[in-house]
């Protein structure tokens, strides 16, 4: 295939799974190729309204005048996109493309290094590591506490924020629950616009929305805030950054975790289950942290 170059109104959508309407379990957004807790048909089911997200944000973002868009698949596997559900228009389908496939060089926003991507709309996003009353919240993986950036508590959302903003590229969008939705606008800027598509209730429940009635809010979501994105005179929203070098700190659930970090050259050990590095800008940042949580993945059984 070969790789046209691209307009330089590309919105990039990394579409997570736990955010999505109608999804409060583990269960719903476990492949079942890695066994354990897992419901085939209920997964099933979850990444097909995955997939529908995915379909109504990139519509939206047309609408508002994108030319191209890439759905980066950034759940688990990063395979859960259903490609023959991508439901568009015909006129639209060379305009959209889709990264499926883990181990990537830039995990969940593959594609914002791409020229002349404007904007970055995450859908389908949960809250940080330790939100109470969030669906499903956790930070990367199921054993990582805390991320610190600069002494400020983060999540994905906003390590994927400041990663996209080392390519100049800002987050103007956000779908999930609505602790993830405040959570992400209070550390990004009140202006990415957000949808809620449903209301956490506690770590597993939730009350969701329609989830047509989720879809048409996240398209109208999506077309205003790709629209403001491409006004003529600069994106209403700011690049999201820290000051540079940054003090990094992560916090795990068990000390032997740390234990294996403290050894990697360049990591600190900060405290009984905390290790911190310095990180000279987001593309590093991002790197180390993705390492120590290769690193960490201990067995805690002996
Ligand atoms: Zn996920």
């Amino acid at each position: 295939m070969t790789q046209e170059p691209q307009d330089p109104r590309t919105v990039v959508i990394s579409v997570d799974m736990e955010g999505v309407c109608g999804v409060s379990s583990w269960v719903q957004v476990s492949p079942p190729e890695f066994g354990g807790l897992v419901s085939g048909s209920e997964y099933e089911r979850a990444r097909l309204r995955m997939t529908q997200e995915a379909c109504a944000a990139a519509m939206g973002a047309l609408e508002g005048g994108a030319a191209n868009v890439l759905i980066a698949d950034s759940h688990d596997t990063m395979r859960n996109l259903i490609p023959e559900a991508l439901d568009l228009p015909e006129h639209w389908q060379e305009r959209v493309r889709f990264v499926s496939g883990g181990d990537r060089p830039l995990s969940m926003v593959q594609g914002v290094q791409e020229e002349g991507v404007a904007a970055l709309l995450l859908v389908g996003y949960h809250a940080r590591a330790g939100t109470p009353g969030a669906p499903l919240a956790h930070t990367w993986n199921g054993f990582i506490r805390d991320v610190r950036v600069g002494g400020q508590s983060t999540g994905e959302p906003g390590l994927n924020a400041l990663l996209a903003g080392h390519y100049g590229v800002p987050v103007v969008f956000v779908s999930g629950d609505d602790v993830a939705v405040a959570q992400v606008q209070a550390e990004l800027g009140e202006e990415v616009v957000g949808v809620a598509v449903k209301q956490g209730l506690s770590m597993f429940s939730a009350v969701h929305l329609h989830p047509e009635h989720a879809r048409r809010l996240i398209r109208a979501g999506a077309k205003e805030a790709v629209q403001r994105a491409l006004r003529p005179g600069g994106s209403a929203v700011q690049l999201y950054t820290t000051a540079w070098p940054a003090s990094v700190q992560l916090a795990f659930d068990h000390q032997a975790r740390a234990d294996q970090c403290e050894r990697v050259a360049g990591i600190t050990r900060v405290g009984p289950v905390e290790v911190a590095y310095t990180a000279q800008n987001a593309f590093e940042l991002f790197q180390t942290f993705r390492m120590l949580a290769k690193v960490a993945e201990v067995r805690l059984n002996g």
